[in-house]
C-alpha cells in the first residue's frame, strides 16, 4: 500500500515525472534505459530534463510495476492502473481510471487457482498492462496462500520469466 511519503515529483520543462517507491520493484528498467536521467546513486535520483520529454516518456512506459509515471505539459499522462479480484465474473480485472483495461479469467477449486486466459484491450497493448495484472493477480494469490496452475499461454511465460513467483506453482508441487 503506498502512502504520501513514497510519492515523489520531479518536475522539468515539459514534463513531470512521477515515482511511487512502495511500487518500485527495482527491475531497473529505468536505469538501463536512460542512466542520465535515472542514477540511484545521485539526489534527485530522477532528473528529467537530462533527456527529451519523448525519450523520458518512451522509457517511464516500460516501468513494469508502474512505479513511474508522468504528466506532460501537452496533456499525455501515465498513472498507475488498479488491479482488482472480480469473484463474481471469476477474473482479475486492471482498470485504467476506473474503466477496464483487460482481465486474466480463472476457475478456482480448492486451493488452486487455474488461469485460464488473459485479454488486454485493443489499444492498450504493448504498455506493459498484462505483465502489471499478472504480478498482481499473482501477489493476491500468494496473499492467500493458494497454488497457480497456469494454462494461459501469457502466464506460462510469465511465470518462466520471473522465477520470484516459482513457489505459487502448482507443477512443482
Ligand atoms: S523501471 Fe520502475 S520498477 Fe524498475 S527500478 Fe525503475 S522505477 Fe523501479
Amino acid at each position: 500500500m503506498s502512502s504520501e511519503n513514497d510519492f515523489r515529483s520531479y518536475p522539468a520543462p515539459g514534463i513531470t515525472v512521477t515515482w511511487d517507491a512502495s511500487r518500485c520493484r527495482h527491475a531497473t528498467e529505468c536505469v538501463r534505459g536512460l542512466p542520465l536521467v535515472f542514477d540511484p546513486t545521485r539526489r534527485p535520483w530522477i532528473t528529467p530534463e537530462a533527456a527529451a520529454v519523448d525519450d523520458v516518456i518512451d522509457v517511464v512506459d516500460r516501468c513494469p510495476s508502474y512505479a513511474l509515471g508522468y504528466r506532460t505539459n501537452d496533456g499525455r499522462q501515465r498513472t498507475a492502473p488498479e488491479v482488482v479480484d472480480n469473484t463474481a465474473m471469476s477474473r482479475f480485472e486492471i482498470r485504467l481510471g476506473g474503466t477496464l483495461a483487460g482481465f486474466a479469467e480463472y476457475q478456482r477449486a480448492n486451493d488452486l487457482v487455474v488461469f485460464s486466459h488473459t485479454e488486454i484491450r485493443e489499444g492498450l497493448k504493448g504498455k506493459g498492462l498484462a505483465t502489471h495484472l499478472i504480478t498482481e493477480s499473482l501477489d493476491m494469490v500468494r496473499a492467500q496462500d493458494l497454488r497457480v496452475l497456469p494454462l494461459c499461454p501469457f502466464v506460462i511465460a510469465f511465470m518462466a520469466a520471473h522465477p520470484e513467483f516459482a513457489e505459487l506453482d502448482y507443477r512443482h508441487h
